[in-house]
């Protein structure tokens, strides 16, 4: 691509946006097309961390043995409603076939080569928008029942360890001092400084789609219906406002993506990984530090806005209602090892984790047509991810000369 250009960005969620940052710095007149620009969408109520140091992929070898029991317990972190199993089927086979060592190594390698550039990608663009005191480097406490549980994971450690990722041993005593509101029943922790906690998603998103309205980007509030194809080139989108024509198009629908992809002959495995959380006002504890619960699999963010709590895995689709008994039950949780915290006048959320079997991204041109590029599918990390995805999408566009190599991401690993 060149400069004075033009590209449409389907999806104004934060990986969308950051698309839509990253080609308007290098000069391109960007048009992003949402259908409900503003509102709620899965970028707003995660639990705002730049979880920089995690390369561990979801799919690790032997945990097909641990999913029949997260399935059965109901305060597990796991769930699947059985009127979507089938549909869910190709994906959960693909999941549990990158359990294989090779698969592990390269996609921690892969998930590493995005997360080691997290900062320098991010400061630029939360000074120039002017969120970079919102952002703060508080890191995350993994809390475990007992030193014994914590070397249970030891794989995921050393992955960690073998990309750099330094972290801290707390016995039961340096446990309580950096984390005083936990419960007697854990009693080992681990400290990963690299975690940086924003004050609000919701704030950061809204924040940066402001600072490129302002810079001329175009926002358009319109579902995309379908990919415009001609020849052997995507030259816009259809939406229910009409058509718009562009030099280039991204796909940053987030959990939506895969139907477009489809309809031009790409298909992809990627499924909407819910995930619930509260947002307490007025928890009554104070946290320095995110905590991950890992027996649990839940986190404590502390955010301005208040402490979310939130975590779990359900896979029902994108259409079935919510199921805020998750929440409950997080929250259940949550009280169970944080005893003081107050749990009254929480505010439930659900949101669609756009997750790929292998826990990588689909990020780079397509395969199959000019003018298509896709940036989805970030699953867990997408927060994490998104200012590097704009960034390494938009080299590959436009600066060939940095040889930014996204192929570890390309929809053709899905053929
Ligand atoms: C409980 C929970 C906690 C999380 N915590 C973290 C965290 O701490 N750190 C982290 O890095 N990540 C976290 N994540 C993951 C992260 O939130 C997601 O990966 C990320 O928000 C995905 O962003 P996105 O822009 O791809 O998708 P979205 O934010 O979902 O945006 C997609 C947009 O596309 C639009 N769209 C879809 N289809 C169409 C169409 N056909 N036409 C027009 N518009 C369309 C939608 O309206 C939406 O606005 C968490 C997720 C959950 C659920």
């Amino acid at each position: 691509m060149r400069a004075n250009q033009t590209a449409i960005v389907v999806g104004a969620g934060m990986v969308g946006l950051c698309c839509a940052y990253a080609l308007h710095l290098r000069g391109i007149k960007v048009t992003v097309v949402d259908r409900d620009i503003e509102g709620d969408k899965t970028s707003y109520g995660n639990a705002g961390a730049l979880a920089i140091s995690e390369c561990v992929p979801h799919s690790l070898p032997g945990q097909i043995w641990s999913i029949p029991k997260w399935l059965l317990d109901p305060m597990g972190p796991l769930s699947l409603r059985p009127a979507h199993m089938p549909s869910f089927m190709p994906w959960i086979l693909s999941y549990l076939g990158h359990s294989r060592k090779r698969q592990v190594t390269h996609i921690a390698d892969a998930l590493h080569a995005i997360n080691e550039r997290v900062s320098a990608d991010y400061d630029p663009m939360l000074h120039a928008i002017g969120y970079a005191d919102k952002v703060h480097d508080k890191g995350c406490i993994r809390v475990y029942d007992s030193y014994k549980s914590f070397k249970k994971n030891a794989l995921e450690w050393r992955i960690r360890k073998q990309h750099g990722q330094d972290y801290e041993l707390l016995g039961e005593n340096d446990l309580r001092r950096m984390a005083p509101a936990i419960g007697k029943v854990k009693q080992f922790g681990v400290f990963q400084p690299q975690w940086r906690i924003m004050d609000d998603p919701k704030g950061l998103v809204g924040c940066l789609r402001h600072w490129l309205l302002a810079q001329g980007v175009t926002m358009v509030n319109a579902n995309v219906d379908a990919l415009v194809c001609a020849q052997s080139s995507v030259v816009g989108v259809t939406t229910s406002l009409g058509v718009i024509n562009a030099d280039m198009t991204i796909v940053a629908a987030g959990a939506w993506s895969k139907a477009l992809a489809k309809q031009v002959g790409e298909p992809c495995l990627l499924e909407s990984e819910r995930g619930y959380n509260t947002t307490l006002p007025n928890p009554n504890i104070s946290l320095k530090h995110e905590l991950l619960f890992a027996e649990e699999m839940f986190v404590v963010s502390p955010l301005a806005i208040g402490l979310r709590v939130g975590g779990a895995s359900e896979f029902a689709g994108l259409k079935a209602a919510p199921n805020y008994q998750r929440s409950d039950n997080l929250l259940r949780l949550a009280k169970r090892y944080l005893p003081d915290l107050n749990t009254e006048g929480g505010i439930q959320w659900v949101g669609h984790r756009p997750s790929t079997p292998d826990s990588l991204p689909v990020l780079g041109p397509s395969v199959k047509w000019q003018g298509l590029c896709y940036a989805f599918g970030h699953s867990h990390l997408g927060m994490t991810q998104a200012a590097s995805s704009g960034q390494m999408l938009a080299e590959v566009l436009m600066q060939p000369e940095l040889n930014t190599d996204l192929s570890a991401y390309s929809i053709g690993r899905f053929s």
